[in-house]
This record gives C-alpha cells, sequence and structure tokens, in this order.
C-alpha cells in the first residue's frame, strides 16, 4: 500500500462533524421523502400499504432493540399488538370503563403494553435464546385465548369495533400522517439509544457479557428499561392497527405477523437501526406486489430467512456499511503514551489495599485454589505467576466477583466484596482484562472503550431516548475520556475502525483501555502479553509501570518471566493452588523451589 493511501485510510472514516451526520441521515430523509410522496399517487390502495408499514415499524423499532440490539429472540411480540388493540378498542368504546377519547385510550394501551412487555420479557433474564423464545411464543397463544375467551369485553371471536381517531386524523390521509409521524419518532428515538451508552450496553451483554458485567452493566435493569419500551411502542401500534383494520378479532393476530416483525430485524441486521426500518417495509410490501402469493407468505418469510442467514449474515445493513472493507494502514504500531494515562487516572483515589485471606475454590474434585493469601496494593504491581492451572486466572475471577470463594476473605480495606455483585466490581474501580478479549467485534474501537465507563454516565434510557442534555453531555464525556485512554494504550488512529478487525495484540491494548476507562482503583490483568511481539511486550510493561505510578493497583497474571521481574514490586508464585513462593523479584529469581519448579534454571 502506497503511503498516501494508508495516510487517506487512517484519516478516512471519521464518523462526527455535520458532514457524516448529514451523510448517516441521508437514507432515512430519502425513506421519509419516499414515505410523504405516496399519497401524491393519488391512489389510496398505496396510501393504506405505507399506513400499515408505518404501524409495524413502530412496533418493530421497539422490538430491534431487544432482539437485534440486546440479542434477546423475542418471537411472540404479536401478541403486545393485540394487547395494545384491544386495550385501545375496549377503552374507547366504553364497555368497561366510561369512554376515553381515542388518544387517551392510545396513551393508556402504551402504559399497560410497557407493563406487560416487562412480564413478557422477565423470562429473559433466567433463559436463553430458543427456550425464552418459546416463551414468548408461549406468551402469543395466551393472549389470543384470552380474547377468544373473555366474550363481555373482548366480544370474543365475533370481535370489536377499533377506536374513530379525531378529526383530522380520520380521514385515510390525516390517518396516515399521524402513523408517519409516529414512525418518525421512533426511528428518531431508537437511533438516539443506538448512538447511546444504553445501546452500547445492549449490544455488550448480547456479544459480551462477562465484559459487560465487568464494566459495571447490571443485565436485568438494561433489560427492564428496554421491555418497558419496547412493549410500549407495541401497544401504540396495536392501538393505530386496531383503527386501521376498523374491526378486530383475535384472528387478526396471526403467528404470521409476529414472524414478520421477527424476521424484519433478522434481516435488517443486528445492531441497526437503518436496516431493520428498511427490512420492515420490504416485508410489508412483499405480500401486495406478489399478491398472488400472498397465500405463501409463510414460506416466503421463511425462504428470506434463509437466504439472509446463509448468504447475508449481517442483513441489509451489512450490505449498505461502505465502510467495512476499507483497508486498514498495514503498518501500525502501538504507542502508548504515559501522559494521557495522567489526565485520565486524576481522579483515582485508592488507599486501601485488596486483600485476600484463606481463600479456597474447588470445582467437584479441583482445588482450584487451596488458602491463598494475597494483598493488592495501591500503586503497586503484584505479579501472579504458576505454570497452567495453577488457579491465576480463578483468583482473578474470584477477586472481580465471577466465583465465590468456599473459604476465606475477599475485602477492600475493611469492607468485604464477598456481598457485592459482579457488576458492582466497577462501582469500587475494580477493572479487568480478559484472558481471552471480550471485545465487541462488530462495535468500532471507541464504542468499545466507551464501554468501560458506563457506570460514569448519568442519563437514563428515557432521556437517551430524546437525546435530552444530560444524554449528550454523557456521551461527549464519555468520548473524551476514550480518547484519551486510547491515546494512552498506543491505538489513537483506530477509533472509528470495527473492532473485529484488529490484529490479537491490539485487543489486548483495547482492553487495557476499556478497564482504563472506569478509572480503576485496581486493575487486574489476565495474560495482557500473551501473543504479543517483544517489542510489544516492552511497551505493554511501559504502560503497566505507568497505570502503577499513577497510582492504581496491578495485578498481574502473566507467564512471561522477564515482563514479571522487570516491572513488578512484588510477586505470588502459585502451584495447583497454594501459593509456593512470595517476595520481591529478587527474592523469587533465586528462590530454589521456583526455579527449579518453574523457571526451569
Ligand atoms: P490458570 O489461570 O493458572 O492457568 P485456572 O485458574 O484457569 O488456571 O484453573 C485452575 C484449575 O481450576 C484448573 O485445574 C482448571 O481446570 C480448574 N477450573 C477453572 N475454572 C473452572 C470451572 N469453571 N469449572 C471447573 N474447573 C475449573
Ligand atoms: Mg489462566
Amino acid at each position: 500500500m502506497s503511503i498516501p493511501s494508508v495516510l487517506a485510510a487512517a484519516d478516512a472514516p471519521v464518523r462526527t462533524g455535520p458532514g457524516a451526520r448529514l451523510a448517516a441521515a441521508a437514507p432515512f430523509l430519502l425513506i421519509l421523502g419516499l414515505a410523504l410522496a405516496v399519497p401524491l399517487a393519488g391512489n389510496d390502495y398505496w396510501t393504506l400499504i405505507a399506513t400499515r408499514a408505518a404501524i409495524y415499524w413502530i412496533l418493530v423499532s421497539g422490538l430491534n432493540l431487544v432482539v437485534g440490539f440486546a440479542g434477546q429472540l423475542a418471537i411472540g411480540y404479536v401478541a403486545l399488538l393485540l394487547v395494545g388493540a384491544y386495550t385501545t378498542s375496549v377503552l374507547a368504546a366504553g364497555t368497561v370503563l366510561p369512554a376515553l377519547p381515542a388518544f387517551a385510550a392510545l396513551a393508556c394501551a402504551g402504559i399497560v403494553g410497557a407493563l406487560v412487555g416487562v412480564v413478557v420479557g422477565l423470562p429473559a433474564l433466567r433463559l436463553r435464546t430458543f427456550y425464552f423464545a418459546m416463551t414468548t411464543l408461549g406468551f402469543a397463544t395466551i393472549v389470543t385465548q384470552i380474547a377468544l375467551a373473555w366474550q363481555d369485553v373482548t366480544g370474543g371471536g365475533i370481535g370489536i369495533t377499533g377506536p374513530e381517531m379525531p378529526s383530522p386524523f380520520d380521514s385515510r390521509l390525516g390517518f396516515y400522517g399521524l402513523c408517519l409521524a409516529g414512525a418518525v419518532l421512533c426511528t428518531w428515538m431508537t437511533l438516539n439509544v443506538a448512538g447511546s451508552r444504553w445501546g452500547r450496553a445492549l449490544v455488550a451483554i448480547r456479544d459480551a457479557e462477562v465484559a459487560a458485567e465487568a464494566v459495571g452493566i447490571a443485565k436485568p435493569r438494561l433489560l427492564v428499561a428496554v421491555f418497558l419500551f419496547a412493549g410500549g411502542v407495541a401497544a401504540v401500534a396495536g392501538g393505530l392497527f386496531a383503527s386501521l383494520q376498523t374491526y378486530i378479532t383475535p384472528d387478526a393476530f396471526t403467528f404470521d405477523l409476529s414472524l414478520l416483525f421477527f424476521i424484519a430485524v433478522l434481516i435488517g441486521g443486528r445492531g441497526s437501526v437503518l436496516g431493520p426500518l428498511i427490512g420492515t417495509i420490504l416485508l410489508t410490501l412483499l405480500p401486495e406486489v406478489a399478491a398472488p402469493l400472498a397465500a405463501w407468505s409463510t414460506f416466503l418469510y421463511a425462504f428470506l430467512l434463509l437466504v439472509i442467514v446463509l448468504v447475508l449474515p449481517g442483513g441489509i445493513a451489512d450490505l449498505l456499511d461502505r465502510g467495512k472493507h476499507r483497508p486498514l494502514p498495514l503498518e501500525r504500531s502501538i504507542a502508548p503514551r504515559a501522559a494521557a494515562l495522567q489526565d485520565l487516572a486524576a481522579r483515582t483515589t485508592a488507599r486501601e489495599p485488596i486483600t485476600l485471606t484463606g481463600v479456597r475454590l474447588s470445582f467437584g474434585a479441583v482445588r482450584a485454589i487451596d488458602g491463598l493469601d494475597l494483598t493488592l496494593r495501591p500503586g503497586g504491581v503484584h505479579g501472579l505467576i504458576g505454570p497452567n492451572g495453577s488457579g491465576k486466572t480463578t483468583t482473578l475471577n474470584v477477586i472481580s466477583g465471577y466465583y465465590r470463594p468456599q473459604e476465606g476473605r475477599v475485602s477492600l480495606g475493611t469492607r468485604s466484596l464477598l456481598a457485592e455483585a459482579r457488576e458492582a466490581r466497577a462501582l469500587l474501580r475494580i477493572a479487568r482484562t480478559f484472558q481471552t478479549p471480550r471485545i465487541v467485534g462488530d462495535a468500532t474501537v471507541i464504542e468499545n472503550v466507551m464501554l468501560g465507563g458506563s457506570v460514569e454516565g448519568r442519563a437514563t434510557l428515557a432521556e437517551a431516548l430524546l437525546a435530552l442534555p444530560r444524554h449528550r453531555e454523557d456521551e461527549r464525556a464519555l468520548r473524551a475520556s476514550a480518547r484519551l485512554a486510547l491515546r494512552a494504550v498506543g491505538l489513537d488512529g483506530l477509533d472509528e475502525v470495527r473492532a473485529g478487525r484488529l490484529q490479537h495484540s491490539e485487543l489486548r491494548f483495547l482492553e487495557i483501555a476499556r478497564a482504563l476507562m472506569l478509572r480503576p482503583a485496581f486493575l487486574l490483568l489476565d495474560e495482557p502479553a500473551a501473543g504479543l511481539s517483544a517489542q510489544e511486550i516492552q511497551r505493554l510493561g511501559g504502560l503497566i509501570r505507568a497505570v502503577a505510578d499513577a497510582g492504581i493497583g496491578v495485578l498481574l497474571v502473566e507467564h512471561h518471566a522477564d515482563l514479571i521481574f522487570a516491572i513488578c514490586d512484588e510477586v505470588t508464585v502459585l502451584n495447583l493452588g497454594r501459593v509456593l513462593a512470595a517476595g520481591t523479584p529478587s527474592e523469587i529469581r533465586s528462590h530454589r523451589e521456583v526455579v527449579s519448579a518453574y523457571l526451569g534454571g
């Protein structure tokens, strides 16, 4: 590659700035332009189809956060459409309570839908993938049966009239305008979430759940917030759907429709807003343009799904992403800058050590750690070495809360860490990296790093949805810190590159940058030098030393004896879960048993 093209490649993928923002908005504006032009065709039929697409998208936009972002396979979302449709219709008709105006009924349906959305979603906190999918499907069957059986309220199989919208939304055109406005609002809101710490957190629990917990993301709270939103908009879509249909029976809410919503997200592409939007439009149009095929719609969906899974696993979004094959500079080196670290770590206030006393942890018959004592001091590097399987990673997992020891104490100062949840470690400023890097390959480098500062954000999901000032402030602050962290570890220039494209050694430094975003008091590193070149190991050593000099306590699990002896203040040698030796590097280096058993001298 020539030098100018290398420079261009390094400079090219910058996505901030007004020009870039316009470029990102262009496809949405184009779709909006087309949507506004539909009524000009002077054909009521197409306006009807477009109205239906807008309503479906209102539902899919929320479902997209659940399925595409958080990776939860909710396939029964037609249930929420039904709940919204009936709630709106019943409240507007006044058969049970005094009749409400249509918009008030719609708002009530939104609230009911949000609550039901959480109920449908709750199993996701325990069940994974297909098991969760089956519960959502079961729920869809249950609500259909309830709608059939509860005749007094729902009219049973005979059905009930949909709500009538007040003027000017009672005309076909007016109603289309209303649904389109709702669709635009939902697009805007979900785009805001996608670019917020909430969106990054959702993708992180999908692709790197343990890393998400390590940076302090509480999965249950996050999912409940998203289920509230997705349920709410789905029910509002249901209310609009009922109004469009003018008359609803349980038959209107078929499994096909549920599949349509789900597949729209899948063919759109995970973690994108534009893709699922296009997917929804395509799937709404498909049976119309191929009217003779209407009876085959289930077959068509299934076929489309197969094609996508086999030929285009990234979905439509992947097809539209022009930046993904842009060449990266081949000759790139990681050059950490300790100066940036000083700015980043300015707020670190660790004074107390982390202490492990008499910690024991067995997996069945395997004694992974067996009576371990260890003290991690602020501002020092503590090396933990030992042969494979000697309990190093387990020790790190005990400190970071992934395992609970059967015996012994783990405390920060006088405070016991054993009672704290995993994700609470982040609030205590204990950060870690993983023996196998856990990153979100689909997200950019800077997004991965910003993930590390999730607990710093103050805006709620509602504030992020509406892009309120606190959300914008969060984003600015996180992005600025992430730039510093990337500079500190020497990965700047790769900000906007997809993390999945980096080399292994770069991922190790990326994980350190993410951990630094916590402004940690303690940093636990699990074999950070594995897979690095000699020069990279040397630079890593300098970086770790600088981290400790900034006041952070470092636990360094390593195999490279040179690195350990060069930068550690204390070293503990493990063997079969027990401490073989502990002391300063020079003591360890001359320790007879260590030398013969481990260092091979
Ligand atoms: P190291 O990091 O020093 O190579 P580990 O801490 O990963 O070693 O493992 C210590 C011992 O505990 C090994 O014998 C390993 O097989 C066992 N072990 C670790 N994690 C688990 C687990 N989740 N389940 C069962 N055994 C485990
Ligand atoms: Mg290990």
